[in-house]
């Protein structure tokens, strides 16, 4: 049986860093990457441009079953139409956190996700990569910053982009996210007892990417559990 295609899952809160850290990790790899939170965001963008409502879950199962994007290097398209920096607005934000608390979105993007598992491996972030998404994966990371960190991080990636924002009313935001993602009925934030844990509140993302690249080189060199 040919072996699976290995798959690292990187989970965590926003703003944690996740982003910057897979994508570096699958860079050094040659692996693919798969950014999952993007998928629920641009779910949440076709809802607005549609007016369907967040109660409206058929609706809402439509538009994932049905999402029509293209991932290229540099951008993200959705109906032909470059959406990279509007998935990132705090509408679409609230909108995304609404949206992935469905149950039958969560399905449909179900199998859209794993398609993505294509040699020579795959780098997976999200909130449900290890738990739910990629059970088998070969090494699971949790990645954390405390909220103080994060918020900061946040705040300076706004001020680059010229936006301006108040530090306090950030950390409320995502104290709130975290909460919603954290309790919700489905797929919750929750860290696959297997994952390995890795606050990065004092850490540079290069020293988290080498940590991941460590970790992934043993369990790389360890033989798989169902292997004799
Ligand atoms: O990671 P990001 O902030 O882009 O995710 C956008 C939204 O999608 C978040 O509110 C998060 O709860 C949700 N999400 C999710 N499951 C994932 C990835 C993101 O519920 N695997």
């Amino acid at each position: 049986m040919d072996a699976p295609v290995p798959v690292i899952a990187i989970d965590g809160p926003s703003a944690s860093g996740k982003g910057t850290v897979a994508q570096r990790v699958a860079r050094s790899l040659g692996y693919h990457y798969l950014d999952s939170g993007a998928l629920y965001r641009l779910v949440a963008l076709a809802a607005l441009w549609r007016r369907i409502s967040l109660a409206d879950v058929k609706g809402l199962e439509g538009i994932a079953a049905s999402l029509d994007v293209v991932f290229t290097n540099e951008s993200i398209l959705l109906q032909d139409q470059d959406v990279t920096e509007e998935i990132r607005t705090e509408e679409c934000s609230r909108c995304a956190s609404g949206v992935s608390a469905c149950p039958a979105v969560r399905l449909a993007l179900l199998e859209r996700q794993r398609r993505c598992r294509r040699l020579p491996g795959l780098v997976a972030e999200g909130r449900d990569m290890g738990s739910v998404v990629f059970p088998d994966a070969r090494l699971k990371v949790f990645l954390t910053a405390s909220p103080e960190a994060r918020a900061e991080r946040r705040h300076k990636q706004l001020k680059q982009k010229g936006i301006v924002a108040t530090l306090p009313l950030l950390l409320q935001d995502l104290r709130e996210r975290d909460e919603r993602d954290e309790t919700r009925s489905v797929a919750p934030l929750k860290p696959s007892p297997e994952a390995l844990w890795l606050d990065t509140s004092a850490m540079s993302p290069e020293e988290a990417v080498q940590r991941i690249l460590g970790w992934y080189a043993d369990a790389s060199s360890k033989p798989a559990a169902n292997s004799i």
